[in-house]
């Protein structure tokens, strides 16, 4: 039966994986040349695009998070989906082996990692019957943190900034708009939002999922959203939230709106935010042996690289004030710091997330964590087999970048002063418990460009060792020897926040924009 099916699903996840699509990249490329080179934003950019070309080389992940694996199926009339179903899972668990997907499916209840990315519910795979001859799969892969971003608003309601959201199609635009600058840097800016108009919550949410498969240039055939999408871009982009929350031109690079019907007591609108690792792909298959016969969003041959060889080998764009670090940091290095600084660190660096924040709140850490430095990540973890040089060199980082700080905003603070950790990477900021615990114990919170994963991969040089791998690979702490790192202080000792800022500026920007 189809003997090439396995084959084509595992090469769609891979490709997937690791290479933006080209409607992607031509807005991230429109998007760097919209920034200054030397700003926080042009610097986040110009990360993001070797990032972008580094994944698509080494056939790697472009983000570390590969999220949920949502399929939708297309089949002609009589195809076996049962058995589709079961190779689609097989190929899943394949590409999971292989460090194409990260382990993402954990146990809601036990916590236990499954560890191949089969689980109740995972992967989400939708099929539909239609009458061609051949299939049809398409593919996303959204992350944790753009999924957190997520809103669904009932009409009429009271917004931020806004005012009152009427059930009429101006009520969607301020709530998309809303939605947008909720968002700011945690979903990692500049994303892209598919929108539903109506449905129930659970269909409204769907629908909004689905409008990510459009392509970012195609035109809506309903001519009253068309107009809706572009007045939001032109709207989302005078913000200022900016690439990675940093303040910035590019807010969103995309805006794609459909609607169902409703309920006459119901007026949902449902915001699928995706980050600008906007990671959709598809292929046309043959339906006698599952064979590729077409791409979907991309072409076949190689991707356009983002950005030309020299600037690709020259690495971060150094501005000549970054400020480089040794890990362990002492309290004076860091009350010397603030926000906007760029620093470079090296040395030791422990990786730790929720289940490792969860765990030091009643038990002590394995390791000294007195001046450390704690990054939040979830990496790709690959094993290379028999180690050379101990147990440690037994693993290597194949993906690492940062994930959403915010979900650690309970337990940060008392960790800062229980162990003496300096210094805390993450993304998209932290609360004021953990801005008020940077200034009592001498900390700074630094921002890493979310999904730079391949980038960052490379500032490691090698594993030293983990604790607590029970937790799953994700959520164990990676024990990090790293150098020149980079990162921007956008938390400091002295109770600045960037992340603040930015907020409160673009919500004056919010409160003023009037519609076109
Ligand atoms: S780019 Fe950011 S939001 Fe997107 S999957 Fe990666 S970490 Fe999550």
């Amino acid at each position: 039966m189809l003997p090439a099916f396995f084959d084509s699903i595992v090469e769609l996840i891979t490709k997937t994986s690791t290479d933006l699509p080209p409607d992607v990249r031509a807005a991230m490329a429109h998007a760097l040349t919209s920034e200054e080179p030397g700003t926080r934003a042009g610097q986040a950019l110009t990360i993001i695009a070797q990032n972008i070309d580094q994944a698509e080389s080494c056939e790697s992940p472009i983000c570390q998070d590969t999220g949920m694996p949502t399929f939708e199926v297309h089949v002609p009339v009589g195809a076996n989906q049962i058995w589709m179903r079961a190779k689609i899972r097989e190929a899943v668990a394949e590409a999971t082996k292989r460090g194409k997907l990260r382990p993402n499916s954990v146990d809601s209840i036990t916590g236990q990692n499954s560890g191949n990315n089969l689980g109740p519910g995972t992967p989400i795979i939708h099929f539909d019957q239609w009458e061609q001859d051949d299939i049809e799969v398409r593919l996303i892969l959204k992350g944790g943190g753009c999924e957190n971003t997520n809103a669904q608003y009932a009409l009429p309601t009271d917004l931020d900034h806004l005012g009152r959201a009427d059930r009429s199609l101006e009520g969607v635009r301020k709530a998309v708009l809303h939605a947008v600058w909720k968002a700011q840097g945690k979903g990692c800016s500049p994303g892209a939002v598919g929108v539903c108009v109506g449905g129930d919550r659970t269909s409204g949410y769907l629908h909004a999922k689905e409008q990510l498969f459009r392509t970012l240039h195609d035109t809506n055939p309903d001519a009253r959203l068309g107009q809706l999408e572009a007045s939001i871009m032109g709207e989302a982009n005078q913000l200022t939230v900016g690439p990675m929350g940093f303040g910035g031109k590019t807010s969103l690079i995309g805006c794609k709106i459909g609607a169902l019907n409703r309920l006459p007591a119901s007026f949902f609108v449902s915001v699928a935010y995706d980050c600008w690792a906007f990671r959709r792909l598809g292929v046309r298959l043959d339906a006698s042996t599952g064979a590729i016969t077409s791409w979907m969003y991309r072409d076949a041959e190689k991707s356009m690289p983002m950005l030309a060889p020299e600037v690709m080998a020259a690495g971060f764009p150094r501005t000549g004030r970054e400020i480089a670090l040794q890990a362990p940091i002492t309290e004076d290095q860091v009350r010397g710091l603030k926000v906007g600084d760029v620093v470079l660190i090296s040395g030791r660096m422990y990786t730790g997330r929720d289940a490792v924040h969860a765990h030091l709140m009643k038990h002590a850490p394995e390791v000294d964590l007195n001046g450390a430095v704690l990054y939040h990540c979830g990496p790709v973890v690959a094993k290379n087999g028999p180690a050379s040089r101990g147990a440690e060199s037994e693993w290597s980082v194949t993906a690492a970048g940062p994930t959403t700080s915010i979900r650690e905003e309970p337990y940060q603070a008392d960790i800062i002063r229980k162990f003496g950790v300096r210094v805390v990477i993450g993304k998209g900021g932290m609360g004021p418990r953990t801005l008020a615990g940077l200034e009592e114990s001498g900390a700074v919170y630094l921002n890493a460009i979310g999904g730079a994963a391949q980038f960052y991969a490379r500032c490691i040089e090698r594993v030293e060792g983990v604790s607590h791998l029970e937790f799953g690979t994700p959520e164990a702490m990676w024990h990090l020897e790293v150098r020149d790192f980079p990162a921007i202080v956008t938390m400091d000792a002295h109770g600045n926040s960037l992340h603040k800022d930015v907020e409160d500026a673009s919500g004056k920007v919010l409160a003023s924009l009037r519609p076109a």
